[in-house]
């Protein structure tokens, strides 16, 4: 079911948006060589802690999922794309690393994600997460009153194939609400001109990744982390947005 909310209630929204987008500025600081994922997810229960936060994560456990995914964060570095579940790894020098947040704060979700690199970057890896965010960019542009799904998703598409990257639909975007995945489902490509009508009141995430070489992936033996079928990195960008008949509102800028 898709649920529109009142100006009233975007405005409570902006907590977990301004919750979450601080978290990822200090994750994305604390990424540096020599750092353990453990770390950085420690680092993200206590902020969750001090805030009086919930954590969208740690119960969360979809039919997709082999167990609940008893962490607060997803790190997924390298060849992970998605939903990289923390474990005991020392972050390297050029590692490429995803940083994915969802929170609960007053009662309102907030779903965002971050790629950055630690140490000294590859060119590729800068162009690749650089498409990204001009992919999530043209998303949001596209969000507007009177428009359809199809042109955020038509315009996150074009993004990533002008850049010559293939695309991978089995994830997107998803409605944010009081739950972290709800309706409607925002496809990083489609066709503009098609798919659900765009209202003032719709908050969604749009959240465009990419592989360097391939638009396939298998999931990881420890049950959550997607990873690129060839072994190639991932870049993931993610931001949740309220479409309002002023335009859209990123809740999670940083
Ligand atoms: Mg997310």
């Amino acid at each position: 079911m898709i649920e529109l909310r009142t100006p009233a209630e975007i405005d409570e929204m902006r907590a977990a948006g301004t919750f979450v987008a601080g978290v990822l500025t200090e994750l994305a600081a604390a990424s540096a060589v020599g750092v353990n994922l453990l770390k950085l997810d420690a680092i993200a229960a206590d902020l969750i802690r001090t805030a009086g936060a919930v954590s969208c994560y740690v119960d969360y456990h979809p039919s997709f999922g082999a167990m609940p995914f008893g962490k607060v964060l997803c790190t997924s570095v390298n060849d992970a794309a998605l939903h990289g579940l923390p474990h005991d790894y020392r972050l390297r020098d050029g590692d490429v690393i995803s940083l994915d947040f969802a929170a609960s704060v007053g009662g309102w979700v907030a779903d965002s994600a971050v790629t950055v690199i630690v140490g000294t970057p590859r060119d590729e890896d800068l162009r690749m997460i650089e498409v990204t965010e001009r992919a999530l960019a043209a998303g949001i542009a596209a969000s507007r009153v009177g428009g359809r799904m199809g042109d955020v998703s038509a315009a996150i598409g074009a993004v990533c194939h002008e850049a010559g990257f293939s695309v991978n639909t089995d994830f997107g975007g998803h409605g944010v609400g009081h739950t972290m995945h709800g309706d409607p489902h925002v496809p990083n490509d489609g066709r503009p001109g098609r798919g659900f009508p765009l209202r003032a009141g719709l908050v969604f995430a749009i959240e465009p990744w990419l592989m360097q070489t391939t638009d396939r992936i298998f999931t990881d033996p420890d049950g959550w982390t997607l990873r690129s079928l060839d072994g190639s990195r991932a870049a993931h960008s993610e931001h949740t947005i309220a479409i309002t008949d002023d335009g859209p509102v990123v809740l999670t800028a940083r």
